[in-house]
């Protein structure tokens, strides 16, 4: 991969992370807000309470984002390394294809699918 190459996955990664970034944070102070009004309803939150359950559900969402922006932030590192687009797990060329799907991959298609993402 050349340094133009480079200098644009590092711009569309750069543009990922603060997109992320931006969307983290709404959503943790959605749920804050969601569990002061719970919180300040008095109703006991129990586990099997609706409402506790869609909290449940969104901390769930944020931590899930929360591990892709980790991976973005991974990947920029990686450009920085002059690492990135080399797979992590047998040294060959992570594909095109599979950067512009998913452009902070760490591993090849290949040994993604074989050991899970
Ligand atoms: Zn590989």
């Amino acid at each position: 991969m050349n340094e133009k190459q480079l200098s644009a996955w590092r711009e569309r990664l750069i543009a990922l992370r603060d997109g992320w970034r931006h969307e983290l944070r709404e959503r943790a102070d959605a749920i804050a807000q969601q569990v002061r009004s719970l919180e300040s309803s008095g109703i006991p939150t129990h586990p099997a309470d609706h409402d506790s359950e869609g909290v449940e559900k969104e901390v769930e969402i944020a931590r899930s984002e929360r591990a892709v922006y980790d991976q973005v932030q991974a990947a920029l590192e990686r450009i920085n390394a002059g690492r990135f687009g080399t797979c992590e797990e047998c040294g060959k060329e992570i594909s095109q294809e599979r950067l512009d799907a998913v452009p902070y991959a760490s591993r090849c298609a290949s040994c993604a699918t074989s050991r899970g993402p």
